[in-house]
């Protein structure tokens, strides 16, 4: 494999997960139900990419592509104050794009290259991957074109991962459906649209109240074990 770098989540059990971090050069897919902590996960990620390289970033900047509506300001500056960033620099540290079709969203992809040509952007977060391809091709009939083009995209963001050295995240929510592949209760709502490439999906369900558990599957190099975090004002803690 290529040189990779890692961007610190900020929760050291997560951290362990992960092998120390999300990694650039690859598509991490974060993954679970409505609450689970996928767009604060993303929130944390855009502030953390931005710390020195000894407190666990990158010191560089993120690229922010929202499709439901759910990135909040005052998060970002709420976490990068926590982090010891000043927080009006931190979200000016972010490029901030709206999504507002499937289209659009990978009309961004494509115009996100020559931003991270001309900024040290090493995080390209994409929340949520699939809610625009879920609502414009609904039902089993639209599900073959609905896979190409989710395809299509999810390979313009593994190749802009590795073309550019960039982490990029994706999140996907899952539906509550049996699932015989896995023998897991809960299925990606995008199918297994990561099932090739140099890529992994990390896993998360809510516990009781603020607790979170992260899991990782279909990693060749990755443990397999359940780690908890808690989401709390400062962002996500140990
Ligand atoms: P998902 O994107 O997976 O649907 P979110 O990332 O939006 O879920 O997580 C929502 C959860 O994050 C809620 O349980 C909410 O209580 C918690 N949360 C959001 N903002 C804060 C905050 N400022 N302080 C504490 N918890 C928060
Ligand atoms: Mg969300």
């Amino acid at each position: 494999r290529k040189m990779i770098r890692r961007i610190s989540t900020g929760v050291r059990a997560l951290d362990e997960l992960l092998g120390g971090g999300v990694e650039t050069r690859a598509v991490t897919e974060v993954v679970g139900e409505f609450g689970s902590g996928k767009t604060q996960l993303c929130h944390q990620l855009a502030v953390m990419v931005q710390l020195p390289e000894d407190r666990g970033g990158l010191g560089a900047k993120a690229i922010y592509i929202d499709t439901e509506n759910t990135f909040r300001p005052e998060r970002i500056m709420q976490i990068a104050k926590a982090r010891g960033l000043d927080p009006d620099q931190a979200l000016h540290n972010i490029f901030y794009a709206r999504a507002y079709s499937s289209d659009h969203q990978m009309i961004l992809v494509d115009q996100a290259k020559s931003i991270i040509k001309q900024h040290n952007v090493a995080l390209l977060v994409v929340d949520s991957v699939i809610a625009h391809f879920r609502s414009e091709f609904p039902g089993r009939e639209n599900l073959a074109e609905r896979q190409q083009k989710l395809n299509k995209h999810v390979a313009d963001l593994l190749r802009l991962a590795d073309a550019y050295d960039v982490a990029v995240v994706i999140t996907n929510q899952v539906m509550a459906q049996p699932d015989v592949f896995f023998g897991n209760p809960l299925r990606p709502a995008g199918g297994n649209i990561l099932a090739h490439g140099a890529t992994y999906r990390l896993w998360l369900r809510k516990s009781k109240e603020n607790i979170r558990i992260a899991k990782i599957f279909d990693s060749p190099y990755h443990p397999e074990g359940e780690v908890s975090f808690r989401i709390t004002e400062e962002g996500l803690v140990d």
